[in-house]
């Protein structure tokens, strides 16, 4: 697909971009590879000032930014703003603790000497980042692998190059060296170009499986490390003793938060019988009292989803649903706006037959369950081929979080909203991907854990097992 802003709200095109050449992929990996090299030699402080400065600089262009990630992508003036200043807090967050991070651990060992393990930069990484954060998407990978001084070539999404090139510009602007993040127009072709290329040394992806799979698939054919952030069915598991104003005042921002195109948006909403019309009822009011408009004014809660094509798609998924036997509790009507609106839908009645009940709708439509049992109610939560995040409201935390174990996925939290911060890991099982992004372990991506035992005395009688030195031949 070609790169383009397209106004979601306008239906405009505002503009568009060319592919990347050859040339300049190529001129990329060179220089990426370049700055691998030296960067090795720079201590980690320099990159940590120049990280801070990215900070200051998000936060300078704030309003410049947000007002471009709107018109890439659709989502409300207010939620841009606030992922340019998460940005901001995860850039500081990194500048502040990613030292630290890589200090070499010691390893108790019975070798000869002192074993300590260092994390250092491997080169290149390619990331490819999908439209729903443009900014935040790309600095989850970004932060962490510029303390670590993993230079970054970007594939941003194809109706988001506006807020990617606007980003890799902040970063340059902030004083970081030539090569640090460049974005490039690339086609899938391209991307797999740069993945089989030896100065590529990890790749990382949030999207979908679909992409996943593609990308992923690459980076095996190629023996390249690789992380993957895909899709979710988050459950939100509301118990029968939980404080039901709080649930229904979170539910339902849970859902439309971002248009509810989020990978961690609750989609499954797992409610015990004895509060099930209680919820429903809550989540219907609370549905039906947002405004759509234009996502630039203040007094619009309903921004337009991102592009026509995912508003057909959710569309057929919800006709799909009715049709295998699923009720319309509310919404799925047509806004009438020109932009690319969908009702808030709450659907109810979904059995295990019906593809709603295994496949991720990527906008504003709930799915609610209706569960006798906690057991019934974890067993649902979990009989789903994703394993992203989810909610538990419990009367008691204590007992919320022991449920909350019991449940397979990457990140629960209890009796609140689900956030995301830069000390927190970000990721998933199952079809939901592998590997974290953010916090000490996102920072461990692609690092080469290189092993080092050093000693002034080599003794070659003390190891047991492994290599012993009298297997050793002895030259004559
Ligand atoms: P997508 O189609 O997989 O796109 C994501 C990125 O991958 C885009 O840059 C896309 O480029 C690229 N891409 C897709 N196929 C590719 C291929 N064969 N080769 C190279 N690049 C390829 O995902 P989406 O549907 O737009 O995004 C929504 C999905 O992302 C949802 O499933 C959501 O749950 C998931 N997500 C996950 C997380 C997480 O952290 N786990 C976070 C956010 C979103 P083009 O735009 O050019 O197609």
């Amino acid at each position: 697909m070609a790169y383009a802003t397209i106004n979601p709200y306008t239906n405009e095109v505002v503009k568009e971009y060319p592919f990347a050449t050859e040339e300049e992929l190529q001129a990329a990996l060179t220089t990426g590879h370049a700055l691998y090299k030296q960067n090795r030699k720079q201590p980690v402080a320099e990159r940590a000032a120049i990280l801070h400065n990215v900070a200051a600089k998000l936060r300078e262009h704030a309003a410049e930014l947000a007002r471009a990630c709107t018109i890439d992508m659709g989502k409300l003036l207010r939620e841009s703003e606030g992922e340019v200043e998460l940005c901001a807090i995860i850039a500081d967050w990194f500048a502040d603790h990613g030292e630290e991070i890589l200090t070499p651990e010691k390893i108790d060992t019975i070798a000869t000497g002192i074993a300590e393990i260092h994390h250092s930069a491997t080169g290149v990484v390619m990331m490819v980042e999908p439209w729903n954060f443009p900014y935040y998407q790309i600095m989850r990978v970004f932060a962490p692998n510029f303390i670590v001084g993993n230079p970054m070539i970007l594939k941003h999404a194809a109706n988001t190059p506006t807020s990617a090139q606007l980003f890799t510009d902040i970063v340059a602007e902030a004083g970081a060296p030539e090569g640090s993040l460049i974005n490039l127009f690339l086609s899938y072709d391209q991307v797999t170009e740069a993945i089989e290329d030896p100065r590529i040394q990890g790749v990382a992806l949030t999207g979908s499986e679909r992409g996943g799979t593609a990308v992923a698939g690459a980076a095996g054919k190629n023996l390249k490390k690789n992380t993957m952030e895909l899709g979710g069915m988050d459950p939100f598991v509301v118990l029968g003793d939980a404080n039901m104003d709080d649930v229904i005042d979170i539910a339902w921002r849970a859902r439309l938060y971002n248009t509810g195109q989020v990978c961690t948006s609750s989609k499954r909403f797992i409610v015990m019988d004895n509060v099930y019309d209680q919820f429903v009822e809550g989540l219907k009011d609370k549905f039906s009292q947002v405004v759509p408009g234009d996502p630039l004014d203040p007094a619009t809660s309903l921004a337009p989803m991102n592009r026509e094509k995912a508003k057909n798609k959710l569309q057929k998924q919800v006709d799909d649903a009715i049709a295998a036997g699923a009720k319309v509790v509310y919404g799925n009507e047509p806004i009438d706006l020109p932009g690319q609106f969908f009702m808030p839908t709450i659907l109810t009645d979904i059995d295990k037959n019906n593809p709603a009940y295994s496949e991720e709708m990527f906008g504003p439509v709930a799915a609610v369950y209706k569960v006798h049992s906690e057991e019934e109610a974890i067993e649902l939560a979990n009989d789903n081929p994703y394993g992203l995040g989810g909610i538990v409201f419990a009367g008691d935390a204590d007992h919320g979080a022991e449920v909350a174990a019991q449940i397979e996925t990457g990140m629960v939290f209890v009796n609140n909203f689900m956030v995301s911060l830069p000390e927190l890991p970000f990721g998933g099982v199952k079809l939901s991907g592998y590997g974290r992004e953010m916090s000490h372990i996102g920072e461990m991506a692609f690092v080469n854990e290189q092993l080092i035992v050093k000693t002034d005395q080599p003794n070659l009688d003390n190891v047991a097992g492994g290599l012993v030195a009298t297997d050793v031949p002895t030259a004559k």
